[in-house]
């Protein structure tokens, strides 16, 4: 089984009955680029710039995060780049950036908060993005948005970045990933290009449960009917305001969540390198009417132990 995943991994994710499902990949760094090309994803869903940012002891400058991208843009070769701006803080802390300590890290100063605190972070970050955009194809994304504010804020400083570069636009989403941006996901799908669903995250936040906890974490499913729902009112909305919805959350890597969330309308699953083969597999594998009618099953199940089941 694992040698077909193999030798068919270059072959699009197309149900039984002809829907495609955009399999791409979850990345951190230019390297990683390159092998996701060669592990069959059809782009990148989600780059966490984080990881630029990890492991020294300054930022780097414009010129490096400009060259790491533009490293990207040439491995993917014209296949769409989701760059997410820095998502620091939480559980990733840098300090070189001295951040303050917080009782609750990850209700605190985090994502989109910070680079809307230090905005010379923030627009560094925008103009290596921008100018790379110009070299392929870049979508940006900003993490952790909670309420329409953020996201406007975020897209102002862009736009004056933009307008500074006289640069073109570019196609702006949003994560879904704080549980009022699935609550205002219509209001939200007015204000962005596409979503993506981080369901690590919406997970933490929907059930209360630190994502890292020791005993608590393993109870964090989210295959969990709470956090499908959630999915799926994302979708409903984006849909009816003509966006679409994609899922960079580990539940995309996992095959029986993959299929559910295909089910649900997701048209674009974001995984770690390992499981693309794995995951385009399993999505010819089977019809997305059978991939629907699971999806609607699991929505209805009281328990992430039921979903399992199904
Ligand atoms: C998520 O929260 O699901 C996500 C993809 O982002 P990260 O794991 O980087 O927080
Ligand atoms: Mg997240």
């Amino acid at each position: 089984q694992q040698d077909v995943e193999q030798q068919t991994r270059f072959q699009p994710a197309l149900s039984r009955d002809g829907q495609r499902i955009e399999v791409v990949a979850n990345i951190g760094n230019p390297a990683e680029a390159a092998q996701a090309i060669h592990a069959g994803g059809e782009g990148v869903g989600l780059l966490r710039t984080e990881f630029l940012f990890l492991n020294r002891d300054r930022p780097p400058s414009e010129a490096e995060q400009y060259d790491a991208l533009v490293q990207m843009t040439r491995a993917l070769n014209g296949l769409p780049l989701i760059v997410r701006t820095l998502d620091i803080g939480g559980d990733k802390a840098v300090p070189y950036l001295e951040m303050a300590a917080e009782e609750n890290p990850f209700l605190g100063i985090r994502g989109v908060r910070l680079c809307l605190e230090r905005t010379d972070l923030f627009e560094t970050q925008l103009r290596a993005i921008l100018r790379a955009a110009q070299t392929g194809y870049i979508r940006l994304m900003f993490p952790m948005i909670a309420t329409l504010e953020d996201l406007r804020a975020a897209k102002t400083v862009l736009e004056s970045v933009r307008a500074s570069l006289d640069a073109p636009p570019i196609e702006v989403g949003m994560m879904v990933e704080v549980p009022s941006a699935v609550l205002m996901a219509a209001e939200f799908a007015q204000e962005v290009d596409f979503f993506s669903v981080g369901t690590n995250d919406l997970t933490q936040y929907l059930l209360a449960m630190d994502r890292g906890h020791p005993t608590l974490a393993k109870q964090a499913d989210a295959l969990h009917p709470a956090i499908l729902r959630a999915v799926y009112q994302t979708v409903q909305a984006a849909t009816a305001a003509g966006k679409w919805v994609g899922v960079c959350g580990g539940l995309a890597g996992e095959p029986q969540g993959a299929v559910i969330l295909a089910g649900l309308g997701v048209k674009e699953l974001s995984v770690s390198i390992p499981s693309i083969p794995t995951i385009k597999a399993k999505i010819r594998g089977l019809k997305y009417k059978q991939m629907q009618r699971l999806a609607q099953k699991a929505l209805k199940c009281r328990t992430a132990e039921e979903v399992r089941a199904l």
